[in-house]
């Protein structure tokens, strides 16, 4: 069998697709709205309505049906454009795949069309302040009540929450309130009583904004319980596959934007007779970058492929791996970009000063570098566990 390093056509046609609407709106559009406290509800719309945000939920809940390596693509590509949505890792990919494995039936049709066309969005919540990468300790408790659940605890660094209808919020059942985490996941409506959140003041230059989460008994019917309360960690690992390969790919397109800046740049700018993408002080970081970015997809398509072929295992590896090198690529290709551009790297009219907080955050959330290299130490290589 041989196997040809590219992507199908109806992928490559999709990308296509994606790349002539996310052109349509341009990085100005993106940057506008951050500036000006406004949301990309236009684009995240007509991506709904196009199909592109639901493409990998199933046809019978109004998706397309494809995988989440087309998801990966679209998110991808929408940043290469200059509009990183980070949303979609979010609401299509770990929200989208948990219900799409752990929901009933009746929480398929309900949630999962709306999710697909872009109607409605779902935040995920499973980082706390006094957790933070070790989920094993939040403490976010949901206890048993006459109508349902109550649900008492804090979250933090929880994206877009202003946009959604509803959170997904990773807690403890009562009864399990300490040792190993058993996650129970619930989806609470952000008007729920009780409910509260606050935004953080953050450096980035996005409209999707970051919040502090309270909630303080709030009530939470029997059926926003999403998936089984004694099935364990494994509901919530299913969500993390696609979170890490969306995350690469969230990255890369970033990362693909800056450096078709630089090369641009490079082209133009003249200082001795001759552009300066000439020298090879100039040229070889560039030429860096494309390899890395170009490394990085492959394994961020492998992971994708893995995973669809559900081989969860193998896909764990590579999506790490993917979400590691994407996370690297994306520093390397701004800040060789931002010194490309010598000043004017620092002027916000070349767009490179703004995407810095943005591309630092790729070896931060939603997995740390730290803690995907942990992955690869004990699982790729066999090393003993030092936490
Ligand atoms: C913009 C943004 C959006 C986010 N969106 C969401 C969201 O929607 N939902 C959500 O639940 N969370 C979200 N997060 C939270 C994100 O997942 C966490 O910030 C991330 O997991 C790291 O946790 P922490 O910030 O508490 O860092 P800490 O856990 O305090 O870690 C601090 C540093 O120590 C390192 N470290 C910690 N433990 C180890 C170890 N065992 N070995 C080696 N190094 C270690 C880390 O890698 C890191 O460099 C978001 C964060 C940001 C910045």
């Amino acid at each position: 069998m041989s196997i040809a390093f590219t992507e199908s056509e109806e992928r490559i046609a999709l990308r296509k697709a994606v790349a002539d609407l996310g052109t349509k709106y341009g990085r100005d559009y993106f940057e506008e709205a951050a500036r000006t406290g406004k949301k990309t509800t236009e684009l995240w719309s007509e991506a709904g309505k196009l199909g592109y945000l639901g493409v990998a939920i199933p046809e019978e809940f109004g998706g397309g049906g494809g995988d989440i390596g087309d998801l990966a693509a679209v998110c991808e590509e929408l940043a290469a454009a200059g509009s990183p949505l980070l949303l979609m890792v979010v609401s299509p990919a770990i929200v989208g795949t948990i219900i799409n494995l752990y929901g009933t039936d009746d929480q398929k049709h309900r949630l999962l069309p709306g999710l697909a066309e872009g109607t409605s969005t779902f935040a995920f919540s499973i980082t706390e302040p006094d957790a933070g990468s070790n989920s094993h300790k939040i403490i976010t408790t949901a206890y048993r009540s006459e109508d349902g659940w109550r649900l008492t605890g804090t979250k933090t660094y929880i994206s877009g929450v202003d946009e959604a209808s509803a959170v997904l919020v990773v807690a403890r059942t009562e009864d399990a309130r300490t040792g190993k985490l058993k996650p129970a996941l619930f989806l609470v409506p952000t008007d729920s009583e009780g409910f509260t959140y606050q935004e953080i003041d953050m450096g980035i230059v996005s409209p999707e904004k970051q919040f502090t989460l309270f909630f303080d008994d709030v009530l939470i019917p029997a059926d926003a319980l999403i998936g089984s309360e004694d099935a364990g960690i494994d509901q919530l690992f299913a969500g993390l596959n696609p979170e890490r390969i969306m995350a690469a790919s969230f990255a890369l397109g970033t990362a693909r934007l800056a450096l078709a800046k630089a090369s641009e740049y490079a082209k133009q700018r003249e200082v001795w007779d001759a552009p300066i993408g000439s020298h090879q002080a100039i040229a070889h970081p560039l030429a860096q970058s494309y390899i890395e970015i170009e490394m990085a997809r492959l394994m961020t398509q492998k992971a994708a492929a893995l995973y669809a072929a559900g081989d969860v295992m193998r896909a764990a590896e590579a999506a790490n791996m993917a979400k590691y090198a994407a996370g690297e690529a994306v520093c390397n290709a701004v800040d060789r970009a931002i010194q490309t551009h010598g000043g004017n790297g620092l002027a916000t009219e070349y767009g490179l000063v703004q995407m810095l907080a943005g591309s630092r955050l790729s070896r931060i959330a939603p997995v740390s570098r730290e803690m995907a290299l942990n992955f690869v130490a004990q699982f790729s290589l066999g090393l003993p566990k030092s936490y």
